[in-house]
């Protein structure tokens, strides 16, 4: 699968399209979800034109993958997550209900998110 530029995270790193920012870096960016799932939901992405989890933990630099999770406790201390807790995903493909193709986690906290997987 080869990587869309037009895919809405790439339209956000491009500046086309708005974002509430939370934390950037050269090689990082977190924002607000448009279409939050909790009271808190951040999303955490790569700069680089990574699809997934699998591509971007395959082929990101030891550099980028440093920076991404570095990202991980700034946001979370951003957010004051730190202490109740928070969930951490990364939906990936058709099965994992993956709808942007471009990596990211999402970080969603502000309540207690039950149960890990709804089936
Ligand atoms: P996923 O299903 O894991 O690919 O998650 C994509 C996430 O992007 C969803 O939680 C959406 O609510 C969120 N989303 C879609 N469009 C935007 C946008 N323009 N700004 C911020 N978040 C968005």
């Amino acid at each position: 699968m080869m990587y869309d530029d037009s895919n809405i995270f790439a339209r956000i790193l491009r500046g086309e399209i708005p974002a509430k920012k939370i934390y950037e870096d050269d090689h990082v960016l977190a924002f607000h979800d448009a279409f939050p799932k909790a009271p808190l939901h951040a999303l955490i992405i790569p700069k680089g034109k990574y699809i997934n989890i699998d591509e971007f933990s395959k082929k990101a630099s030891e550099e980028e993958i440093i920076a991404f999770y570095r990202a991980i406790p700034k946001v979370v201390e951003a957010l004051g997550l730190g202490e109740k807790g928070f969930r951490t995903i990364a939906n990936t493909g058709p099965d994992g209900g993956q709808e942007v193709p471009h990596f990211h986690i999402h970080i969603i906290g502000g309540k207690n998110i039950g149960p890990m997987v709804s089936a």
